[in-house]
């Protein structure tokens, strides 16, 4: 028996890195999961594929997790499927990096509506059937650059400070319903948002980490089956790094 073995999770952007450990990470505990894409549909399916081969059901759907409406109707979707939502991951993101002179209000509004109202949007719709069924977990996938700041993110390290906030909120709110809420703050994670960083970024970047490596997805993974599970029954409203001491 896995440590998710009956519970359903939904998991946005789980097509590539990240959110695709996190999707066949649970599949090998044991959850039912749904995950969402926008754009890459040939590797969502293979993803499904790769998860169903451990014996769990998935459903890979199309849909935006910035658009308030498709968010909803994403929740029924799934509750219709499943009967319930256990755990919510937030894990959409991406990022328009460039110093604040030259960033556009494209740019600024195309990172916090992905990153930030996204989060809204799923927690907004999910709490309704986590509040019938008493009991839930949401993940937030925010960032050590939330914590910290870094030069040329502003729009992105913003949208994930604003998730923090969020985090510790929606904790307040809906602790008394036995529901969790928490974050976790990666570090540098090797997915195709850092492989455009070039090899001697990658080497600085290493150097300034105490662990002397690069995260790998299944490093977020694992601390996602912490927050999603039972081991993490007290837990919430926390902001857990997953970044090998990185700025600590
Ligand atoms: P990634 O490799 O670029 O993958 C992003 C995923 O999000 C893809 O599955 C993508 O779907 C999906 N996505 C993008 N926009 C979406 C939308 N509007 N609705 C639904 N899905 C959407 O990114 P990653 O590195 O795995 O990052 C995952 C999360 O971790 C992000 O929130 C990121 O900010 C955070 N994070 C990453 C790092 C890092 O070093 N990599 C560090 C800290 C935090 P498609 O494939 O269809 O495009």
């Amino acid at each position: 028996m896995g440590l998710l073995t009956g519970k359903t999770a939904l998991i946005t952007g789980g097509s590539r890195g990240i959110g695709e450990a996190i999707v066949l990470k649970f599949a090998a505990e044991g959850a039912d999961i749904a995950f969402t894409y926008v754009s890459s549909e040939e590797k969502a399916l293979a993803v499904k594929t790769a998860a169903e081969a451990y014996g769990v059901r998935v459903l890979a759907i199309r849909s935006d997790a910035a658009d308030y409406t498709q968010a909803e109707n994403l929740i029924n979707e799934v509750v219709t499927a499943f009967g319930n939502v256990d755990i919510l991951i937030n894990n959409a993101g991406i990022t328009r990096d460039t110093l604040m002179l030259r960033m556009s209000e494209e740019q600024w509004d195309e990172v916090i509506h992905t990153n930030l109202k996204s989060v809204f949007n799923l927690t907004k719709h999910v709490l309704k059937p986590m509040m019938k069924q008493r009991s839930g977990s949401i993940i937030n996938m925010s960032s050590v650059v939330g914590v910290f700041g870094n030069a040329g993110q502003a729009n992105y390290a913003a949208s994930k400070a604003g998730i923090i906030g969020f985090t510790k909120s929606i904790a307040k709110e809906v602790g008394s319903r036995n529901i969790r809420c928490n974050a976790i703050a990666p570090g540098f994670i090797e997915t195709d948002m850092t492989h455009v960083l070039t090899d001697e970024q990658k080497k600085a970047y290493i150097d300034s980490i105490p662990m002397k490596r690069l995260g790998t997805g299944e490093d977020v993974a694992n601390a996602c089956v912490f927050l999603g599970s039972n081991l993490s029954a007290y837990v919430t409203g926390q902001t857990l790094s997953v970044c090998g001491a990185l700025n600590t």
